[in-house]
């Protein structure tokens, strides 16, 4: 599998900031932030399925643009895989008509341009051989994690997540992890702040991946625009096992 960097900021600030978005192959994307508006009419239209980690705005604000971009391109419903909690918080909020129509219903009920699938916390989908799994994280909302796994090797993203003892057994269980994505949006200075709205800072990062006994190729992500070198610095001081690199935008990971 490979998977190319869209978007892994925590927020938006000039060209580079663009937020969570990764496409997989050329018809998977995980999360649909801004970093989707990378991608040309012929791209979006080969995406076949969307996993979203969570209902959060950073995560999805692409999505219903991304619909009504390649709507009438294409001869399947866009499939877009996500908790039952996160699908009713997007037709509630967000396909109703009064934001944006309900493209389940479009142009009819039987050959909509998108189809909503759920998922749990531990199910996996499979698509040929490659394999998303929903793993458990802690944020303020219903949320996961995804591991990808090629058959030869896999990559975990975290999502969205505070300090989670059942998300490091899941991914110190993954035999074949090579790369592993994880946020840390806030500095040390906001560790009050990362706490409440359930995000990472540098020193719960580094008390976290002690519960990680596995080795892997480690890569922060949804660092905050105007506090990313300070953040990234707190983490390189405070791990010692990990060599731990900021996620960039076109970053291309095979696996
Ligand atoms: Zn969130
Ligand atoms: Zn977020």
């Amino acid at each position: 599998m490979k998977l190319r960097v869209l978007g892994c900021s925590g927020g938006i600030g000039g060209r580079h900031l663009r937020t969570t978005s990764f496409l997989v192959d050329h018809d998977i994307l995980i999360d649909a932030g801004t970093g989707v508006a990378e991608l040309s009419l012929a791209e979006l239209a080969a995406i076949d399925h969307v996993f979203l980690t969570h209902a959060h705005l950073d995560h999805m604000l692409a999505l219903p643009l991304l619909i009504d971009a390649v709507a009438a391109r294409r001869e399947r419903p866009l499939l877009v895989y996500a908790l039952a909690e996160v699908i009713e918080v997007l037709q509630q909020h967000i396909f109703n008509w009064a934001i944006w129509p309900d493209f389940t219903c479009l142009p009819n009920a039987e050959q909509p341009f998108v189809r909503f699938v759920p998922i749990e916390v531990g199910s996996t989908i499979c698509l040929g051989d490659r394999k998303v799994a929903a793993l458990p994280v802690n944020h303020t909302v219903s949320a996961v994690g995804y591991h990808l796994d090629s058959g030869k090797g896999s990559l975990v993203f975290s999502g969205d997540m505070g300090p989670s003892e059942a998300f490091w057994q899941v991914v110190t269980d993954i035999s074949n992890l090579r790369y592993l994505l994880v946020e840390c949006a806030f500095s040390n200075q906001e560790c009050g702040l990362a706490k409440l709205s359930k995000h990472m800072c540098p020193r719960f990062l580094a008390e976290e991946l002690r519960r990680l006994d596995r080795p892997c190729d480690l890569f922060i992500t949804h660092l905050k625009p105007g506090d990313i070198e300070r953040t990234m610095l707190e983490i390189k001081n405070s791990l010692v096992d990990f060599s731990p690199e900021m996620l960039q935008n076109n970053q291309v990971f095979e696996f």
